[in-house]
């Protein structure tokens, strides 16, 4: 079955950005968990053990555009997965963190909504003093 996604107004999605590109499967990736709505794999540069990003399916650009834009099916499915695969991963009970940067001050870097899922190891103060 095909997924209906809405036409976005005011923002644009750069179809070229790096999580579009691994959608696509013109570049690889360390795959971890698929379902109809995310996909699930490695971040090439783990800031703690186990250090894990679940991207929607869908084009949004951040976690402003998926909450405001996205379908309830998308953001059920899209977070089903992220509780899926920490429990997947045995992080349930150790313990893990979930976290996503919207926009300039929290400093996102891929302009296609992600979520972090850090783990495998105590993971210090929620945000940097530095
Ligand atoms: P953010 O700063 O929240 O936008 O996070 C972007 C994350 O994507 C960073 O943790 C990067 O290490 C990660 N990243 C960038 N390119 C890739 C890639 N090709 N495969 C996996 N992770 C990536």
């Amino acid at each position: 079955e095909k997924i209906k996604y809405k036409k976005k107004k005011n923002m644009t999605y750069d179809d070229d950005n790096i999580f579009a590109k691994i959608l696509r499967e013109e570049i690889p990736c360390k795959k971890i968990y698929e379902n109809k709505y995310a996909l699930a794999f490695h971040d090439v540069n783990p800031q703690s053990k186990i250090h894990i990003l679940v991207i929607p399916k869908g084009k949004y650009i951040s976690f402003a555009d998926f909450s405001e834009n996205a379908l309830p099916k998308e953001i059920n499915g899209f977070m089903k997965a992220v509780g899926k695969i920490a429990k997947n991963q045995n992080l349930v009970e150790s313990g893990y963190r979930i976290l996503a940067n919207h926009g300039q001050n929290a400093g996102q870097e891929v302009a296609h909504f992600h979520i972090h899922i850090f783990g495998g190891e105590p993971l210090g103060p929620m945000i940097s003093k530095t």
